[in-house]
């Protein structure tokens, strides 16, 4: 496995990954949609279409963006084979649900590599022993959250009711504008702002905050 990383508040280069994936046979690249740690989006436009080239597959971690900021398996980036092919993705985030839900999406390109592989040690995460479960619940072995599967159904109903562009674009009018705020405070947003998540915004302090008491103050309650 290899990493590439970018300068803190910027981008993956598109021209490095072509450049690794040119060197090395690789079967899959992961993307983080949203960067925990800096807070930058990755340019999905730029980056499947060259992956797929590669002929490999392409596995989003979405779990900060997943429902406000755009992924779309059924997207085409630049021709019919150029897709997203799994997407992973926490209950917890911008579905807006309790903690405790892995959501897991596969296209038939990657169920097909599946299929290609030998058996697989690590059980809960093989996509095949959820399949059969997937198309009639009563074989789950075990006792499912129903709880959380019954607010993972009602947070999706808010998200449809919104609609997903709706959705995406407030996302990025509230990004912008805590990004803002921030700034009128002293405080510098560690992503560069046309790469910016909606959905996450990291920031520095000025020099005269101290972190610790920073946080201990906010979080304090009146
Ligand atoms: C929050 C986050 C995680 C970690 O999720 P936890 O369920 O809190 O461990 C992983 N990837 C991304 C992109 C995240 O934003």
């Amino acid at each position: 496995m290899d990493v590439l990383q970018a300068e803190w508040g910027k981008q993956v280069s598109p021209d490095e990954v072509e450049r690794t994936l040119s060197e090395h046979t690789y079967k899959a690249v992961t993307i983080t949609h949203a960067d925990t740690s800096t807070g930058v989006a990755a340019d999905l436009d730029a980056l499947v279409p060259i992956i797929k080239k590669h002929g490999a597959l392409v596995i989003l971690d979405g779990v900060c963006a997943t429902a406000a900021m755009e992924e779309d398996m059924s997207k085409e980036y630049g021709s019919p084979n150029n897709k997203i092919d799994v997407i992973l993705t926490g209950s917890q985030k911008a579905i807006g649900v309790p903690p405790g839900l892995a959501i897991v999406a596969f296209n038939q390109t990657a169920l097909n590599a599946r299929e290609e592989m030998e058996h697989i040690p690590a059980y809960y995460c093989d996509i095949k022993n959820w399949i059969p479960i997937m198309h009639d619940p009563s074989k789950y072995f075990a006792t499912p959250p129903v709880n959380l599967i019954y607010a993972y159904d009602e947070g999706m109903k808010l998200v449809m009711e919104e609609g997903l562009e709706k959705r995406y674009a407030r996302h990025s009018a509230f990004g912008k504008g805590v990004r803002g705020a921030l700034r009128e405070y002293g405080m510098t947003p560690l992503a560069e702002e046309d790469v910016a998540a909606s959905t996450l915004s990291c920031i520095l302090y000025p020099d005269s905050v101290n972190d610790a008491e920073f946080r201990s103050v906010l979080g304090k309650k009146e």
